[in-house]
């Protein structure tokens, strides 16, 4: 709907009545954009978090409305970034909220043309059996000499950036333990 122009509503009045000289505020103010809040300022909740993308950890303040994360932002207080994300940490609010996001585990079976989803605790149970039979399988107690190795080249652990400190260390550990050699990193290779 048009709104009735007057001679009050000519811009330059607008300035000088309000106080606005440089109209860069209330005078240039459109009634839509009056009426809009942003999604930080109509959250109830802000929790401190890290970017999950790469191990540079950037802070995050994650913004919560009725229990949805509905914006995430750079942290003032981190003093890793100092309130600065990259477009990919920017982004992040869309790795939560994308229609696109898988929230069930997917199995392919062998001879399969499709995906089709399992329960999570059904997909970690499938996991550790290959990963304990491929140990055994590709187990070597000793070498050709009878000397001791202890070992399996079966099983081997590739991570990606994503990982953090915590991660890599336990996933060092438990692939040592397991008797693994091959053990890496994206970000070293
Ligand atoms: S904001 Fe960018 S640089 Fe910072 S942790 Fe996330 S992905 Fe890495």
């Amino acid at each position: 709907m048009d709104v009735k122009k007057t001679f009050l509503s000519w811009p330059v009045v607008r300035q000088a009545t309000s106080g606005d000289f440089l109209g860069r505020g209330p005078a240039v103010t459109s009634a839509r954009t009056r009426g809009l809040a942003p999604r930080t300022a109509t959250a109830d909740k802000v929790v401190q978090s890290v970017c999950p993308y790469c191990a540079v950890g950037c802070g995050q303040r994650v913004f919560v409305k009725d229990g949805q994360v509905v914006q995430i932002e750079g942290d003032p207080d981190s003093p890793v970034s100092r309130g600065r994300l990259c477009p990919k940490g920017s982004a992040s609010e869309q790795l939560v909220n994308s229609p696109g996001r898988q929230r069930k585990a997917l199995y392919r079976r062998p001879g399969g043309t499709e995906w089709e989803p399992i329960e999570l605790e059904t997909a970690m149970e499938m996991i550790a059996d290959r990963f304990l039979e491929s140990r055994r399988r590709g187990w070597q107690d000793t070498d050709e000499n009878g000397r001791p190795l202890r070992r399996t080249m079966g099983i081997a652990a590739l991570g990606g950036a994503t990982l953090d400190n915590e991660e890599n260390y336990l996933i060092k550990k438990l692939f040592t333990a397991a008797g693994a050699i091959q053990i890496e990193n994206q970000a070293r290779i």
